[in-house]
């Protein structure tokens, strides 16, 4: 078995993005500059976007925290919204997702600009995506493609079985499993909450891509030997031995499921890390114009 090590591969492409970074400012080229919109005070959102921030500090890039109150009403987040659209000094921006319930995250992906909507949202790119176009890729999936590359994970024919089927996650990443291009050609097969005999179909898994937010819920009866499994889950247990007060669990019982894996993604330290990488590439593609 053999670990997929995301913190340490999101660290070394952080190290390539700061170096594109500083070569763009020895030719003079202006510097990404990513934009994070957050409304309210959620608390997992106000951890993403500071680690996002601190990301790009880190990595030399200009960003940006616009905080909005919770209490914003939909016509004034889309006016920030076209404000950012139109903002010249802005390549790239978000807005932290889940937003508050008055709000339609419908209404505000489709309202940012395409060639601004570095999470890879909007309608428009998951189009491109579908077509094999230049688009930004969404964030997890794209992780998860990269350390495919980096580790030189064989695809090609592979049976790709993807658990969870989110917009975000478990649909891009079988779209792009299923690709005519590297990672992909695999045959993808996508399951949800009313598959039925899950089991049997992840047991014929080479690559096992799982989403769906169940702590452990993949055992070692669940897969064949050499699987490559990628965990994206996250779960927070509450955990007194612990200095933060929790645990996390991913979606996969790792310490079974590994023993019989070629390849597998930790939690934390897997997917995760790479989510944040992605955003990072993604503003550089948005501030080079390489996404019409
Ligand atoms: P969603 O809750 O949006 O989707 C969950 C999916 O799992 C749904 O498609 C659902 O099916 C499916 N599902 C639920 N129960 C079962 C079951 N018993 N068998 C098969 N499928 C089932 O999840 P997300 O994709 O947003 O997130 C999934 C997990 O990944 C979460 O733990 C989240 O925290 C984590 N995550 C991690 C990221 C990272 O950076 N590492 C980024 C994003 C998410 P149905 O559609 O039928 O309801």
């Amino acid at each position: 078995m053999q670990l997929i090590d995301g913190k340490r591969t999101a660290t070394i492409i952080k190290e390539e993005v700061a170096a594109e970074i500083t070569a763009l400012q020895e030719k003079g080229a202006k510097i990404p500059h990513l934009v994070a919109v957050l409304v309210g005070s959620n608390g997992a959102s106000i951890t993403y976007v500071n680690a996002k921030i601190e990301a790009c500090r880190k990595v030399g890039m200009h960003s940006t925290i616009v905080r909005l109150n919770d209490t914003v009403s939909e016509k004034e987040l889309l006016e920030k919204v076209e404000e950012l659209n139109k903002d010249k000094g802005v390549d790239g921006f978000i807005v932290q997702l889940p937003l508050p319930k008055h709000i339609s995250e419908k209404k505000v992906t489709e309202a940012i600009s395409p060639k601004k909507d570095v999470d890879g949202f909007h309608p428009s790119n998951i189009g491109k995506m579908m077509l094999n176009l230049p688009t930004f890729l969404p964030a997890t999936p794209y992780g998860i493609v990269q350390l495919m590359e980096r580790y030189n994970i064989e695809t090609t024919g592979k049976h790709c079985v993807v658990v969870g089927r989110s917009s975000i996650v478990g649909s891009p990443i079988a779209n792009l499993m299923s690709r005519n291009s590297y990672p992909g050609n695999c045959t993808v097969t996508l399951t949800h909450s009313r598959t039925v005999n899950l089991a049997e179909i992840t047991r014929s898994a080479d690559i096992l891509i799982v989403a769906l937010g169940k702590p452990e819920f993949i055992t070692a009866d669940m897969v064949k030997e050499g699987v490559v499994v990628f965990d994206v889950g996250i779960t927070r247990k509450a955990d007194k031995t612990k200095k933060s007060g929790y645990k996390l669990f991913g979606d996969v019982k790792f310490e079974e499921v590994a023993e019989k894996s070629s390849f597998i993604t930790p939690v934390p330290g897997g997917v995760g890390p790479m989510t944040i990488v992605s955003l990072l590439k993604n503003t550089i593609l948005a501030a080079k114009g390489k996404v019409e």
